[in-house]
């Protein structure tokens, strides 16, 4: 309470103590945050500059930009138990252009490091054609170049003074490169966080010189033999190939499975060339100073293909990625107020744990929830753990949900490793050559596990040798699937595993040829498609057939968003596709709640103090969700010695009652709002 009432005075707040009476400690900590925080501008990674030169800034603009590097603003945010900044530092202006402003940052930088806070340093990935090339004028050549030469200007508004660098251009990248010695160097940088790091989608393709040149090359690394070549393009020169156009017939907005061999290997060059120059900058921050934390605006897994659309594939940054933002519209997570679609980027997150990678989440509400319950906290010596209660959107988070983060962060939320009963298999070619229509089957397959509280994985082809890990594998419709990738499979069911395949599974190899007898059903002995949820032995082990994932509202494409997040309703046979799932695991699932279907979970074990911990997320928001009966499947050898139940209601964890029977332990969480936690511990 001293340091409360310290905390206050020095915020100029006269706040009677008696107010305060009857709250948590965690809303006593967000209200004197808030009181703290009225005083505070937070940092832009904006320049001034560039609000001034795009527009739609406030009058006040130029004032606040000015008070944000205060030292007085800075103090005050270190004594609000700010431990991190994310400051402006390099647009695309020109370093030249830019000097002034990021002098400004310095100054911060160094006030920050005094005080105890990391820095963040903000890298844009446009060049501002106005400046930059007055400062570097040979930048003009380091342009993309769509198929009619033209450049390719950034997207949003009338921006189109800024214009992307070809991810081929050497000379672009060793001049971001000078840019980052700047900030490590001279502002001891702890992060970089990389923005504008994507291409666009077609027709605005870069066709320069420099990448028809490498995508040859790249051709020649993939088939190296005349042969190959040959049955993959039908010639086997590479020479001759010309990557498609599109004009008003062939558009590409009208594009719904990407059948031509080129354009096939077009996507995948695309992907690994964007990922290249990522790495690149990744690996030369880490060879001068390993501690700094690189990360980039990667955004999630969506039903919107970003592999064909900006030339994303977030397996390819595995090892060269710390974390990534979600930075986009139409994924308003919650249930939506129109349909009650649960929408979530519990996907992302699934994802980056399997590659190591973190995300970066945590605005007020649900979003810092579910960051709680499923972010993988990456840690780098030197930097810390990402995703924490105290990195850069979590922190700025002044509420009891926040601070009960904050307080519990490093004690339940690091080192743990969840538990996954099973896998969804998204296979590359399944997902980069279908635009839309594999999205629909895999992201409601994954709701159905989401919604349903099954602990699952997401996995990706570079994963297939550690299937074995999990009960089993679930293939929602991916149509394309390689002969290695399937005898794989094969394999891991005669060794015990289930496999789980719906509609088109398997129809197609991994160049979408379609098969004349799909492989899996005719395993199964299968002659036609059954019409019916049909499950067949294999040895040890299951294959397990449904024959559609049935959309539980009428499906109805936005633009890019051919399967909108509003619509990613509970498929129709939601219970069939969990009961499948459920009967068919080879040793029943590792936990069952009674919690409803408006409820999301994450199981996790905690192997440093012998501990389970399971994370609720309620997204009926305002609603109290009842008590609820859980089973579990104890986790570690040994007795049960305690259940508490974590929620930022109480001032301290509740011990729950509990009773063992049948190799469960069962229990009931008590009534819970948006968000709980329970602590399962076990003594040997
Ligand atoms: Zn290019």
């Amino acid at each position: 309470m001293k340091n409360l009432v310290f905390l206050l005075l020095a915020a100029g707040i006269a706040l009677q103590n008696s107010s305060l009476q009857g709250l948590t400690k965690f809303e006593k900590r967000a209200l004197e945050k808030q009181q703290i925080a009225k005083n505070i501008v937070f940092f832009s990674h904006e320049p001034l500059m560039f609000g001034l030169r795009r527009g739609g800034v406030p009058e006040n603009w130029p004032e606040r930009y000015e008070r944000q590097h205060s030292p007085e603003n800075i103090r005050l945010m270190a004594k609000a138990g700010w431990r991190y900044g994310r400051l402006h530092f390099y647009k695309g202006f020109g370093l030249e252009t830019e000097m002034p402003e990021i002098r400004k940052s310095m100054e911060a930088a160094r006030l920050m490091h005094k005080l105890g806070m990391k820095v963040s340093l903000y890298v844009g990935g446009t060049m501002f054609i106005e400046t930059f090339y007055r400062e570097t004028p040979e930048a003009i050549n380091w342009e993309q170049r769509d198929q009619y030469g033209r450049p390719v200007p950034y997207l949003v508004g009338t921006q189109t003074f800024r214009h992307f660098a070809c991810p081929n251009e050497p000379a672009y990248r060793e001049y971001i490169k000078r840019v980052l010695k700047v900030g490590i160097d001279s502002l001891k940088a702890d992060q970089f966080f990389f923005d504008n790091y994507f291409l666009r989608a077609e027709p605005k393709s870069c066709r320069c010189p420099r990448c028809l040149k490498a995508f040859k090359e790249f051709l020649k690394r993939r088939f190296p033999t005349p042969e190959a070549l040959r049955a993959r393009l039908g010639y086997s020169d590479v020479e001759y190939v010309k990557v498609n156009e599109w004009d008003e017939f062939n558009r590409p907005e009208d594009v719904v499975n990407v059948d031509d061999p080129v354009l096939q290997e077009w996507i995948r060059f695309r992907c690994e060339t964007l990922a290249d120059q990522c790495r690149e900058f990744y690996t030369y921050i880490k060879s001068i100073n390993p501690q700094i934390s690189v990360g980039f605006n990667l955004k999630g897994l969506y039903s919107l293909n970003r592999i064909w659309y900006n030339a994303v594939y977030h397996p390819f940054f595995a090892g060269y990625c710390d974390f990534f933002c979600f930075d986009i519209d139409g994924m308003e997570q919650g249930l939506n107020p129109e349909t009650g679609a649960l929408v979530t980027e519990i996907r992302s997150y699934k994802l980056a744990r399997r590659l190591d990678m973190a995300c970066s989440d945590g605005d007020p509400g649900i979003q810092l929830a579910e960051q709680m319950a499923f972010n993988y906290q990456k840690y780098i010596p030197g930097f810390g753990y990402h995703g924490a209660g105290y990195n850069h959107y979590a922190q700025r988070v002044l509420s009891p949900l926040a601070e009960f983060f904050r307080e519990y962060n490093d004690r339940y939320y690091t080192h743990t490793e969840n538990v996954a009963d099973c896998a969804v298999f998204r296979t590359w070619p399944s997902m980069a050559y279908s635009v839309w229509k594999t999205s629909i089957p895999t992201i409601l397959a994954e709701q159905v596990l989401i919604q349903h509280k099954v602990p699952f994985d997401i996995i990706v082809d570079q994963h297939i040798d550690t299937i074995e890990r999990y009960g089993a594998v679930i293939l929602p419709g991916q149509e394309s699937l390689s002969k290695e990738n399937i005898e794989r499979l094969v394999q891991y069911v005669r060794s015990g595993g289930t496999l789980i395949f719906t509609g088109n599974t398997a129809d197609y190899n991994q160049w979408r040829r379609r098969r004349a007898r799909n492989p899996l059903l005719s395993l199964m002995g299968l002659q036609r498609r059954p019409s019916v949820t049909t499950v067949r032995k294999l040895d040890k082990g299951k294959l397990v057939y449904i024959p559609e994932i049935i959309p539980g509202i009428k499906i109805t494409p936005k633009g890019r968003w051919a399967f909108p997040s509003s619509q990613w309703v509970l498929p129709a046979n939601h219970e069939e596709i969990y009961n499948a799932i459920a009967r068919h695991l080879p040793g029943g699932l590792s936990i069952v709640t009674e919690a409803p279907l408006t409820t999301a979970m994450e199981i996790l074990n905690r192997e440093k103090s012998k501990e389970t911990i399971i994370h609720f997320v309620n997204y009926e928001q305002g609603k109290k969700l009842a008590p609820f009966r859980v089973e579990l499947k104890p986790q570690f050898k040994g007795r049960v010695s305690s259940v508490a139940f974590f929620s930022p209601e109480h001032d301290d964890p509740l011990k729950l009652e509990f009773t063992e029977a049948g190799g469960k332990l069962i229990f009931t969480v008590p009534e819970m709002q948006m968000y709980s936690m329970i602590v399962v511990s076990y003594t040997s």
